[in-house]
């Protein structure tokens, strides 16, 4: 008898995973073990499994160093356009496993911990993620730096580098307990502090109107520390730049009144400057309008535009001594792209530099910074737009203030002549609103202030030019345009779901994985009955490997027979979990008054953070746990249900869950989800997705959770959830809620005939490759910055680990 394949077996197996050639692992080996003694300074003896994966890191590092030189290198021979992608988050998650993907060391690197004892896939384990973001919003931005490697470009990400990323979520007796992520505390091995190109932004201070100008004075000063993170593309030898800020005081800060005492205290302060990079706000798709934010805001663009004037006057264009010497010839070799309007402060600072500083005319200027900017709208929930105080900035930014306003006024000056005496379209198109708080509308002046302004998904540009920028669309209808938004196939297959990604390759090559169109040759095998079983296979190990994660780490088991319905996403109300807890209470109710009849198993998996001041969606969690408490605990439900809240919800575990999803819960309330990316992902990975598209039940439902049934030691615990329901259902949960039930239904009786399944879910996947990042980087590329994106390589360095 054949032994059975270990793990590491399987995974050698898969050719997607790279070449584990014999030099390449004694190599690996080699430079392992010099990690691990020169860098870590251990010995096998007393090494941890924490060195371990240090050295791992570090070993793959090297990889990486060559590449990223000579890829800096090229950009400066070749001078080509630069890209700026300036983003409040980029939600990275682990950077370990993409690297050894994108520079195919994966089997190799298996096999070198393998020989070595070691189990790579729990050093991989013990990596923290780059939480550094919210949900959607951010994890496209760490989407999009893949793709931009990948296709060529010389593209930068410019952000903040957070001390501590998005909050860990404990479940404490079913509420929502948040922990702070200090994931710096072990270090970071893949970023390099750059001291040595620090850079000063100001704040408050106070303005002079003189002869020679406009003079910003008085200021205070916190000095921007850049931190560079490799971004390697998709097997081409391309790796771009990551680079995020982090505040640091300067050395005599505080230190000018020199009274008795003052200097302990002035070091003591010297974390109120440093403050600005600490902590990443939590909330998603909701603004919230306090100072140190607006300060992280200003922080990362002023330090960020530095860079880009830098950079533009050191370049071989910028400099040759055929071209002008001003900045007129910006917009030629610098594309900015606002994610959202967190970076609009972008467009006031740019003005200030090239007027104030660089005494360019104010029209000129304009024309430069109208036609390097451009905006990417996320939202249209009102409560998530963004409204600066204008007494915040009179206090904070007083000069930026004056710019917005000489921008406000010029803009309506052009209104008011295209609608002469409409004065309620120069009150609707202000940048200014008026009102017992006066405030600064964010999104007007991005859209002002930029050549396209993009919605990400294609029905969310129609509704943000027929609702909140109508008014913007009707006097410049070109600005307008749509990307929708895609994920990148790196991470969310090849790396995540290796055994599909080699199932397909088996069938249509390798390609696909930079063109994700070929995935459309996967409907010649919709009837094959070798392919189906095969998808089919991989999604059944898939759900094996999570439900034994569960059982490791959380002690529960489930059932790896019943359908894994999954609802992963932030919690918020338009976002309708709630929806989803009715479904949940109605199949139980069902199952119970019918015990006897063959439902369709389902493990339901609800997961997600709250914002820490958002009540509503902590009550939403804790109904929850208190529906599994009840539901798991049911001897007459047995296991055809169980709901399990997933802890912690982030990119580390979505690369766990997706692959393992059969059915994917996309219910938002229609309208309301700018595009979501959490869909596409499934998607790739072989789930089917219930979505909007498709009343005494209820009641029984309603009854039970504001009767106490699911808290019977507080009956009263759900009354304002239910209150809220019963009468301010601002997204529609009640509206929706047969429809749903119907659908569910139809769902579950196509589940009990696997193979009709898997033959819509190879149907899906082979539709989803519009879905790819790549995609949607190409559009914003022609379409947007200007810049041609290419598949091609560039040289190798002959050794990867020599340096020269
Ligand atoms: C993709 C992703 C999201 C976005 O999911 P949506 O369903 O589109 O809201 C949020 N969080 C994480 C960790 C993700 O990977």
């Amino acid at each position: 008898m054949a032994k059975p394949l270990t793990d590491h077996d399987k995974r050698k197996q898969i050719s997607v995973r790279g070449l584990a050639g014999v030099e390449n692992v004694a190599d690996l080996k080699t430079n392992f073990n010099r990690h691990l003694h020169f860098t870590l300074v251990k010995d096998r003896n007393v090494a941890t499994k924490r060195d371990y994966y240090f050295a791992l890191a570090n070993t793959v590092r090297d990889h990486l160093v060559g590449r990223w030189i000579r890829t800096q290198q090229h950009y400066y021979e070749k001078d080509p356009k630069r890209v700026y992608y300036i983003s409040l988050e980029f939600y990275m998650g682990r950077t370990l496993q993409n690297t050894m993907v994108n520079l195919a060391l994966e089997n190799a690197c298996d096999e070198a911990t393998y020989q070595l004892g070691l189990d790579m896939e729990e050093l991989q384990d013990i990596e923290e993620d780059a939480g550094l973001g919210n949900g959607g919003l951010g994890r496209l931005a760490a989407c999009f730096l893949d793709s931009m490697a990948t296709l060529g470009l010389a593209a930068y990400g410019y952000g903040i580098r957070y001390e501590f990323g998005i909050f860990n979520q404990k479940i404490v007796n079913g509420w929502q307990v948040e922990e702070a992520d200090d994931w710096l505390r072990y270090g970071n091995p893949w970023e390099k502090a750059r001291p040595e190109y620090m850079r000063p932004v100001h704040f408050y201070g106070r303005v002079e109107h003189t002869d020679e100008g406009v003079k910003w004075v008085d200021t205070q000063v916190v000095l921007a520390l850049p931190y560079d993170t490799p971004v390697p593309g998709y097997r081409n030898n391309i790796v771009n730049t990551m680079r995020l800020w982090s505040a640091k005081a300067p050395c005599d800060f505080n230190l000018k009144d020199f009274n008795v005492g003052g200097y302990i205290q002035a070091v003591l302060d010297r974390n109120l400057a440093e403050n600005i990079s600490r902590v990443l706000y939590p909330n998603d798709n909701f603004f919230e309008g306090k100072e140190l934010r607006l300060k992280q805001e200003y922080f990362v663009v002023a330090a960020t535009l530095q860079d880009i004037i830098r950079r533009f006057k050191a370049s071989k264009f910028g400099s040759t001594e055929f071209v002008r010497m001003d900045l007129s010839t910006l917009p030629e070799k610098v594309a900015i792209q606002l994610n959202d309007t967190h970076p609009a402060l972008a467009i006031p600072e740019m003005m200030r530099i090239l007027v104030d500083v660089e005494k360019l005319l104010w029209d000129q200027a304009w024309d430069i910074v109208v036609h390097t900017c451009a905006y990417t709208n996320h939202t249209v929930l009102p409560e998530a737009l963004e409204r600066w105080p204008v007494d915040l900035f009179h206090n904070l930014l007083p000069r930026h203030l004056e710019i917005i306003y000489e921008i406000n006024r010029r803009h309506l000056e052009r209104i008011g002549k295209l609608y002469p005496g409409d004065m309620d379209r120069l009150r609707r198109m202000s940048l200014i609103e008026e009102g017992n708080v006066k405030k600064i509308n964010m999104a007007h002046l991005c859209i002002v202030g930029s050549h396209a302004v993009n919605g990400v998904a294609r029905i969310h540009s129609e509704i943000i030019k027929d609702t909140i920028f109508k008014d913007f669309y009707e006097v410049d209808p070109d600005k307008f345009q749509n990307k929708t938004n895609g994920i990148t196939p790196r991470r969310w297959l090849v790396m995540c779901n290796p055994g599909l990604a080699e199932v397909i390759a088996e069938r249509i090559g390798e390609d696909y994985i930079v063109d994700m169109d070929q995935l459309k040759k996967l409907l010649k095998f919709v009837n094959d009955d070798a392919f189906i079983a095969d998808v089919a296979k991989v999604k059944q190990e898939n759900k094996l490997k999570f439900a034994a994660h569960l059982e490791e780490h959380y002690k529960v088991k489930i059932n790896p027979d019943s359908m894994f319905d999954v609802h992963v996403k932030r919690i918020h109300e338009y976002k309708r979990q709630l929806l989803n807890c009715l479904h949940i209470i109605t199949f139980y109710n069902r199952i119970r008054k019918e015990p006897q009849k063959k439902w369709t198993p389902r493990t339901i998996m609800i997961g997600g953070k709250a914002a820490p001041g958002y009540h509503t969606a902590k009550m939403i969690i804790r109904l929850i746990t208190a529906i599994g408490d009840i539901v798991n605990n049911d001897p007459i439900v047995g296991d055809r249900l169980k709901v399990i809240f997933l802890e912690n919800y982030r990119v580390t575990l979505a690369e766990k869950i997706i692959p393992a999803s059969d059915l994917s819960e996309q219910i938002s309330t229609a309208g309301t989800e700018a595009s979501g990316t959490g869909n596409m992902k499934f998607m790739l990975n072989g789930a089917l997705t219930i979505g909007p598209k498709y009343l005494y039940r209820l009641k029984q439902a309603m009854d039970q959770i504001s009767g106490g049934f699911f808290s019977p030691n507080q009956a009263d615990l759900f009354k304002d959830l239910v209150s809220m329901l019963m009468h301010h259902d601002r997204f529609k949960v009640f509206a929706d809620y047969e429809d749903y039930i119907k659908c569910q239904d139809k769902v579950s009786a196509l589940y009990k005939n696997p193979k009709e399944w898997t033959k819509k879910v190879i149907h899906n996947i082979a539709g989803s490759g519009k879905f790819s990042s790549d995609r949607t980087i190409s559009q914003y590329a022609r379409e947007i910055w200007d810049m041609e994106p290419s598949l091609e390589k560039i040289a190798a360095p002959d050794d990867p680990r020599s340096f020269n």
